[in-house]
């Protein structure tokens, strides 16, 4: 019986990985750029951590999750990035170091979910976190750098969307309008809304189910009940984004809904995505290191889907430079060629061309035939005979032109 790849998940072939790494590329130079350092999570994590990390009152933690028991212990492969990072900078006491700290990742992230187009079940994201202020500027900074680096992609009419959701202080009058709107539906919530109206409201503002939409309709906003704190920090980051020149529109229907993501939420929107609109969102998260057990350390960060980031990359017709395979390809014919060209392939390699030679044992005339194929910018040929005279056949494969050249000189004219 043929064994068939798990649904959701998705074999990324020669022919695309080419595009991955073009991207992961782009990805390290912007963050570079903004001086942020990489760091790298275990792919799974206490199911603890993101019970408290995530909250467990979302879809992600009470639908979502791959959890596992090994050991008695119950681990989970993680759904996103922040929660790992989190407890590893509390871990490693990485608040004592310089702040901000500042760390970027690329990682695969693994959700149960229904499949569909740009939703997968094991999808990659690329996410920064800046720990260590509460100011605006890192806001800015965050939305500036997925800003830079999607337009610099090529990228056009992408929509920013950014809502302050409050803090703890003002959040509290906030819930209290939300129940007192819903309550009168409450019945005819959906079963998971109901499980969060006493302990996360918000969160059924984001439910997907009609009725619940339905009911969510008119409700009162959190932007409407801010602190003086945190409307002043959203005059803040407004007034940053107006100075960097980033369009933008405040859209107060943008939720995290737990209580340790605090001021800024924001999307980035593409209308190449269908349903799946949405390639970034992130925000801020001022409790969240207190939440899993550090000192208190406000942070903000994003999560960059890369799977939807391609997707909008192939709907715009932007190309990814597709990189040559080989730069030479070693033809022999003859016993004592063979071994010369097992040796001048060596050699080649260790100046760091890169070369293809036959390990098949094929003919001379397939063996053309293949360099052909493979991309090779040079094909050497090393007949017995010729090396009599010390000299081999260099074919130019790009003009069709030949001529006999020294052994020890193919380096030099082929980097020519
Ligand atoms: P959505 O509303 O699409 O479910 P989300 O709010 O669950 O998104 P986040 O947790 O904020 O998404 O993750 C950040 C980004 O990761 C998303 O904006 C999206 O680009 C990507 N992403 C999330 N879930 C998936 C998935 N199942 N498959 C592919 N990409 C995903
Ligand atoms: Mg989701």
């Amino acid at each position: 019986m043929i064994i068939n790849i798990p649904k959701g998940t998705k074999d990324i072939l020669p022919s695309e990985s080419y595009k991955w790494q073009w991207l992961e590329k782009r990805i390290r130079d912007t963050a570079a750029q903004y001086g942020f350092k990489e760091i790298r999570t275990p792919m799974f994590e206490h199911t603890e951590l993101f019970a408290r990390g995530i909250g467990d009152t979302t879809d992600v933690v009470q639908k979502e999750m791959y959890t596992f028991e090994i050991a008695e212990r119950s681990l989970t492969l993680k759904p996103e990035g922040t929660a790992g990072v989190v407890r590893s900078y509390i871990e490693n006491k990485m608040y004592a170091d310089p702040q901000p700290g500042k760390y970027y990742y690329i990682i695969p992230c693994f959700r149960y979910e229904k499949m569909q187009k740009g939703r997968q079940r094991q999808f990659h994201q690329f996410g920064i976190e800046i720990f260590g202020t509460e100011n605006m500027m890192a806001d800015a900074e965050v939305i500036a750098l997925a800003w830079n680096f999607l337009t610099g992609l090529g990228i056009t009419g992408l929509k920013l969307h950014i809502n302050s959701i409050g803090c703890p202080k003002c959040r509290g009058e906030y819930r209290k309008a939300l129940q007192n709107f819903l309550r009168p539906h409450y019945d005819e919530l959906s079963e998971t809304s109901k499980g969060r109206f006493e302990k996360n409201p918000m969160r059924i503002l984001d439910s997907k189910d009609p009725d619940d939409k339905k009911f969510s309709e008119g409700a009162p906003r959190m932007i409407d009940y801010l602190c003086d704190e945190c409307r002043n920090a959203f005059e803040d980051l407004k007034t940053d984004l107006d100075a960097l020149g980033i369009p933008y529109e405040v859209d107060p229907n943008i939720v995290r809904g737990l209580d340790y993501y605090t001021k800024t939420a924001f999307e980035f929107i593409s209308d190449d995505l269908g349903a799946q609109s949405t390639v970034c969102g992130g925000g801020r998260y001022d409790h969240l290191v207190e939440e899993v057990g550090g000192p208190y350390t406000p942070g903000v960060g994003f999560g960059m889907g890369l799977e939807r980031l391609l997707l909008i990359l192939e709907a715009k017709g932007i190309e990814i430079p597709k990189p040559s395979d080989c730069d030479v390809f070693i033809a022999t014919l003859g016993d004592r060629a063979k071994l010369e060209g097992l040796k001048l392939a060596d050699s080649l390699r260790a100046k760091g061309s890169r070369v293809l030679t036959d390990v098949m044992g094929r003919g001379l005339k397939a063996q053309l035939k293949y360099a052909d194929r493979s991309g090779a910018g040079y094909t050497v040929v090393i007949g017995d005979d010729e090396l009599d005279k010390g000299v081999v056949t260099l074919r130019d494969m790009i003009n069709s032109t030949q001529k006999e050249i020294r052994i020890d000189e193919i380096d030099e004219e082929i980097h020519r």
